[in-house]
């Protein structure tokens, strides 16, 4: 809930930190800024930021920069933030190429054709990647789009499984008030938002204590004629496994049920394609319908961009498809906003010609070989590995502390999981703590996630300073761990601050989260 802000009232607007500072009588310079001195020297480093009112005067530019510039720097280090798939590496030359495109609304395909070109350009390789059929004619083969992220596409691919689901019942005279879609438990929360917001059941299939992906028996038996599609996750978030795409799909095929496969491939659909491509999870299986990639995650892109593609254009009903006017020819368009940046999509383009699939190739087994070096070093270290090694999962390693063994005599251990990543913040790593997916038994585990920039050389530093936390911890007592873990959770943490939880949506009770306390892994 962090960027839903509400408004503050007059009464907390003035959140001095220290009521009663006292006042120091010093004989301090006074003079009106002519700003010939360093920003420090302005009466704005002296003063607090505007935070609630919008300020009556303007402030010159090189303050307004260092100041925020200096503000963000409590934020956390990208670098050391190994929570997120998300994209924290661009070269330089795409920075500049991204830079120089800030002020292109990608929407505008009038003034803006060659942007427009650059997307279809990128929809044609990725389609490829995934084995898409191809530009037969009649408008048959596979069509694509970007989107904002994966998010976005998911919110598509839903809104067209849906809409072909209802087209058709109607078609058979049939109730079409019932809609349901099947998926894991351990699903990304923007597929409870895509059930929710547009109004479709929820037919989970739970994870269990030792497996953590969907079971494509059970899926293909929640099955009915009301299901508008399966869910299968390239890559689940909390152990990065490879859900049995096709398993479901021979499943389906087996019973002579046509029901649709969507794939979310968010994290998985840079990197299957180069490490193993042998792996059959995509267009190559008949029920698969649509798959969704996170251009900002293995696509190597800074975050906002994600993609999805249709098998054809069959599978994306007409109703949903907007016509804008381009150069007199339309252009036809489905996307949730209208205006956006062309920068993120100019971004992929330099990436896919830029690295090819050799770059991409080297990159994912280099990224591949951390995580196996990263899993074998935490087990010798006495930790437990959830996540698959080898290649068979993404880039991650997913782990937990061993069980304690009380026989009354040894001394047990003080902390968890949570209190391991509270430790390892104070060093400035990001490695964050999860409870899983429902019906695991409050399963918690750590998540270390392999980027581009996260080298062996930064491995080995991570892994000393695990070691080092643990032995912190192991010395200290019960009480001190806790009151240790929960300074850090208020203060290291903006979630232990939270000053921006809205009241009313704090405690909802309709997700995945309120209902059985999963937290959801961050992407
Ligand atoms: C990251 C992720 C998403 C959401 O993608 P965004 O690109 O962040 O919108 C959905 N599903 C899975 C499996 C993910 O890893």
């Amino acid at each position: 809930m962090v960027h839903l802000a509400a408004i503050p009232h007059e009464d907390e607007v003035d959140d001095k930190l220290v009521k009663e500072v006292k006042k120091i009588h010093l004989q301090l310079a006074n003079d009106e800024d002519c700003f010939t001195t360093s920003v420090y020297g302005s009466r704005f480093a002296a003063q607090d930021l505007p935070r609630h009112e919008m300020p009556e005067h303007e402030m010159p530019k090189e303050v307004a920069y260092r100041m925020i510039k200096d503000e963000l720097s409590l934020d956390n280090n990208p670098m050391l933030n190994l929570a997120s798939f998300v994209t924290t590496y661009m070269e330089e030359e795409a920075e500049k190429l991204m830079a120089e495109s800030f002020s292109k609304n990608f929407i505008d395909y009038e003034e803006y054709p060659q942007s427009a070109d650059i997307q279809n350009r990128c929809v044609s390789m990725i389609g490829r990647l995934f084995h898409a059929p191809v530009g037969a004619e009649d408008g048959g083969g596979a069509v694509g789009t970007s989107c904002v992220g994966s998010s976005e596409a998911i919110m598509l691919a839903v809104l067209a499984m849906k809409k072909r689901w209802k087209k058709q019942r109607i078609a058979e005279g049939k109730p079409a008030d019932r809609p349901n879609i099947i998926m894991n438990s351990a699903v990304q929360v923007c597929w409870e938002k895509a059930a929710r917001y547009f109004e479709v059941e929820e037919k989970y299939v739970y994870c269990t204590q030792d497996r953590y992906v969907i079971d494509p028996e059970e899926a293909v038996s929640l099955v009915d004629e009301n299901t508008i599609g399966i869910c299968a996750i390239l890559g689940t978030t909390y152990t990065g496994e490879y859900e049995d795409v096709k398993a479901i799909n021979d499943l389906l095929v087996e019973k002579g049920l046509d029901t649709p496969i969507h794939v979310d491939a968010a994290s998985g659909g840079f990197v299957t394609p180069f490490v193993i491509p042998d792996l059959e999870w995509d267009f190559r299986l008949e029920r698969v319908v649509s798959i969704n990639v996170s251009g900002h995650k293995y696509g190597l892109v800074y975050p906002g961009v994600g993609w999805v593609v249709w098998r054809g254009a069959d599978f994306l009903p007409q109703e949903l498809v907007f016509n804008i006017n381009y150069l007199g020819a339309d252009q036809a368009s489905f996307t949730l906003n209208f205006s956006k940046g062309a920068s993120q999509v100019i971004g992929q383009y330099y990436q896919l010609i830029r690295l090819g699939k050799h770059g991409y190739r080297a990159i994912m087994s280099n990224l591949t070989r951390t995580a196996n070096y990263l899993s074998d070093s935490l087990e010798a270290l006495g930790f437990i590995i959830m996540s698959k090694t080898a290649g068979e999962g993404l880039p991650l390693v997913a782990f937990r502390l061993p069980p304690v063994e009380s026989d009354g005599e040894t001394e047990e251990r003080h902390y968890d999981e949570f209190g391991l990543a509270h430790q390892l913040r104070s060093r400035g790593w990001v490695v964050p703590a999860y409870t899983m997916a429902p019906n695991t038994e409050n399963l918690k585990m750590l998540r270390v996630v392999v980027r581009e920039d996260f080298t062996r050389n930064r491995c080995d530093s991570l892994i000393a300073d695990i070691k080092l936390s643990q032995q912190v911890l192991d010395k200290m007592d019960k009480d001190s761990i806790q009151k240790h873990s929960d300074f850090i959770h208020r203060h290291h943490t903006a979630s232990g601050k939270a000053s921006h939880n809205h009241a009313k949506y704090k405690k909802e009770k309709h997700s995945l989260q309120g209902k059985t306390g999963k937290t959801h892994a961050i992407c």
